[in-house]
């Protein structure tokens, strides 16, 4: 996958990171966890190696909790304005997914599936050409209609 190479950071500007890496992958995962933390919409996140992330400014809060998978998510996000920024993941510890949103320039990024599809609002419209998972990565796929 692509080389990622760009800095971003919380709405406030108090939490600035930069990230240098591979992106393992991207997606948007729509569990009533990140329906909450994102205030509606899913989580849009990409994943590099917790080493390709470097916070170059503040220091994040975090809350940690208990996923619908059974993995334990450690959510940093910033203690100022409130801005959801990265997540570790128990099952994934050498990994760290962050927020496309938080990216000085997001709109290159592209959702490369759809995670806890069984989660999402009825008036979530999905991309159709974009594969969906019930659940995790190794659930069943949405049959797209
Ligand atoms: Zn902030
Ligand atoms: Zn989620």
């Amino acid at each position: 996958m692509a080389h990622v190479e760009a800095e971003g950071g919380c709405l406030c500007g108090a939490i600035r990171y930069r990230v240098d890496g591979e992106v393992v992958g991207s997606a948007a995962c729509h569990c009533r966890d990140c329906q909450y933390v994102c205030g509606g919409a899913p989580s849009y996140v990409f994943v590099v190696a917790a080493k390709s992330l470097e916070i170059t400014k503040g220091k994040t809060a975090t809350y940690r909790n208990e996923a619908e998978s059974g993995a334990i998510r450690i959510r940093h996000f910033c203690p100022t304005c409130g801005s959801p920024l990265f997540a570790e993941d128990s099952a994934f510890p050498d990994f760290v997914s962050i927020k496309a949103g938080t990216l000085d320039d997001p709109s290159n990024y592209k959702p490369g599936a759809h995670f806890w599809a069984k989660s999402a609002p009825p008036w979530h419209h999905f991309d159709p050409d974009t594969p969906s998972f019930t659940k995790g990565a190794n659930s069943e796929p949405v049959k797209n209609s």
